[in-house]
């Protein structure tokens, strides 16, 4: 395959309209790179980049506590009053209990004295047990479950290496997350679609968890690498998605939903809620178990190298990786857009989808998404739902 570069360039007459440097706050720390499942739909180990074989599988104690630091004089630096770091992997919950332990002290340490540090973890949750979350408890960190749904849902892609599920280990998990003195450390449940999967059998398994959020997931795909089953039936993601959703709005909305929530704020003229709606500025970065600084994780199902900086915790400041060409691309807002995303009636709610789902070898990311007519119908969806809300007096800037 040809490579594009990481990002097309901006054009010189357009570079003083994008701010060189400004502050990052949500920051990825991946702590561990090797995962004790083999889902066959990760990003990470099944798509284009193989970036991780060469990675250490666990960020050491120098690296966390560079990272810490460079965070934390970020912070001091820009006087944000917030920043939010995501442990992640790989699978976070490889690293131990002590070690992890260690990360959590480090951060709270070098940041609590400068802003609210936001302290979240992402986990598979197989290895979820009550010592660790005595341990987020100790040190305010909040979960988050990837869950696909009932057991055939889930296990269809989420397995061990072996072929095993792993369903039954994350209901364990989200057993102790619902117990009242773990309740609050509860973030959420992310869940992958699946078209394959009954909307409404996952929808419902997902509810039956009482989770305080869910999220739903666009699997990473590109114009190179296009979604499964997505020749054969014309908007599969949307059609799965908008049952769900006439679910959840007739039953009043019993949770929050990230992504129709996100929807709907942008159609009330608030701002989006994921990074994957609207046309947003990109304010995180990942930092690698060896210290390198990345863009953003699902850029690795372009091309190998794709989320590359060059830079890393030890030579270079957050300033500087904010001002790198492929951040600054992706703070240029419309002009980011190839000219079919800038034209469309639904730019201002689909901002063209996630970035990495534009890619295609011949021209890089200035393409429309390859979810395109999914979100074209979804988003289609959520205006005439949103119209509806209005004209009952029930929609706001923060969604339903
Ligand atoms: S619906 Fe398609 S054309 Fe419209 S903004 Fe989204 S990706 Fe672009």
């Amino acid at each position: 395959m040809t490579q594009a570069g990481p990002s097309r360039s901006i054009p010189a007459s357009e570079q003083s309209d994008v701010p060189a440097t400004t502050s990052l706050r949500q920051f990825v720390v991946k702590v561990h790179s090797r995962c004790d499942l083999a889902c066959d739909h990760c990003y990470i180990y099944q798509h284009a980049d193989r970036s991780w074989r060469d990675r250490p599988p666990v960020m050491s104690r120098d690296v966390v506590a560079q990272t810490a630091g460079r965070i934390a004089e970020h912070a001091a630096d820009h006087r944000l009053d917030t920043v939010h770091v995501i442990l992640h992997g790989g699978e976070p919950l490889l690293v131990g209990h002590a070690r992890l332990r260690r990360i959590a002290e480090e951060f709270r340490s070098a940041l609590d004295r400068h802003c609210r540090l936001d302290l979240r973890i992402q986990t598979n949750a197989v290895r979820l047990d009550a010592r660790f979350c005595d341990l987020f408890q100790e040190y305010g960190i909040k979960v988050g479950v990837s869950v696909d749904g009932d057991s055939a849902a889930h296990d269809r892609h989420r397995r061990f290496a072996d072929g095993r599920g792993s369903h039954d280990r994350v209901l364990r998990a989200v057993g102790l997350l619902r117990q009242p003195r773990y309740r609050r450390l509860f973030a959420g449940l992310l869940c992958t679609i699946d078209p394959e999967n009954d909307p409404l059998r996952t929808y419902t398994a997902l509810l039956e968890l009482d989770p305080p959020k869910i999220d739903f997931l666009f699997p990473h795909a590109t114009w190179d690498a296009p979604p499964p089953r997505l020749s054969q039936r014309r908007t599969p993601y949307a059609d799965w998605l908008i049952t769900i959703a006439d679910q959840w709005f007739t039953t009043g909305c019993p949770v929050p939903v990230r992504l129709f929530d996100s929807m709907l704020s942008l159609l009330a003229g608030g701002p989006s809620l994921v990074e994957s709606t609207g046309v947003v500025s990109v304010d995180h970065v990942v930092i690698e178990t060896d210290g390198t600084f990345e863009q953003a994780d699902s850029l690795k199902t372009a091309y190998h190298g794709a989320p590359s900086t060059g830079m890393n915790v030890f030579s270079h400041s957050l300033d500087e990786v904010a001002a790198h060409p492929g951040l600054r691309e992706r703070r240029r807002g419309l002009t980011d857009l190839c000219s079919t995303c800038r034209s469309c009636p639904m730019v201002k709610v689909c901002g063209g989808g996630l970035y990495a789902h534009r890619f295609r070898s011949e021209n890089g990311f200035d393409n429309t998404s390859v979810y395109c007519l999914d979100l074209l119908k979804l988003t289609s969806y959520f205006q005439d739902r949103f119209r509806l809300l209005r004209q009952s007096g029930q929609a706001d800037t923060e969604g339903a």
